[in-house]
């Protein structure tokens, strides 16, 4: 029996130029959109958005705790909803970091699933090393 290989949707889209030009452009244009909220100082560029990249990640982590500390592990809707903001937050910290840094955030979208098809196919998914 032929099993689907790990990342199957991943190398759809990838595979077709139409999906893969969709998805950079989606993320192109919620970068777009999401930049043009920015407020911070020029001086505060790439070092700000990372920090708080980083603070935003850890609301995600705190909220999940919680779940699990006050709700028994339970995400009844509401933590979902409270943790769906978290988790845009971070993207928009994303969005303004590849921005900083003259990074389109669809370059970056392609250049994670190249990366990971990359690593499944030399089954290096687990382990641990950036450039693994
Ligand atoms: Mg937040």
């Amino acid at each position: 029996m032929q099993t689907e290989p790990k990342g199957a949707p991943a190398r759809a889209i990838m595979d077709s130029p139409i999906k893969a030009t969709a998805l950079r452009a989606g993320f192109d244009l919620y970068q777009e959109g999401a930049v043009s909220f920015a407020k911070y100082k020029p001086f505060m560029r790439t070092w700000y958005p990372a920090l708080k990249l980083n603070g935003e990640a850890g609301e995600v982590a705190e909220k999940v705790g919680k779940a699990f500390r006050d709700n028994d592990g339970i995400f009844d809707m509401q933590r979902r909803q409270d943790i769906a903001k978290e988790i845009g937050d971070v993207l928009w910290y994303c969005a303004a970091v590849a921005r900083d840094l003259g990074l389109s955030l669809g370059d970056c979208a392609i250049g994670n699933f190249t990366k990971l098809i990359d690593r499944a196919d030399r089954d290096v998914l687990g382990g641990s090393g950036d450039n693994r």
